[in-house]
């Protein structure tokens, strides 16, 4: 019986890690796309256009 081989080298593997993209919504309130990291307490906050994200929200 063949036992599929354990990656090593990934422990510690969490959905924390998640991110988000913003570019502004586009328009004249756009502004570069950049990529947010949530925080531990999942939130995020756009430094461009201040938008708030959640990541409990799947959009
Ligand atoms: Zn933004």
């Amino acid at each position: 019986m063949l036992k599929p081989e354990k990656k090593t080298g990934e422990q510690g593997h969490s959905h924390s890690s998640k991110r988000v993209s913003c570019n502004g919504g586009g328009g004249a309130l756009g502004h570069p796309l950049i990529w947010l990291t949530y925080g531990q307490d999942g939130n995020a906050t756009c430094p461009y256009c201040s938008k708030k994200f959640d990541s409990q929200q799947s959009e």
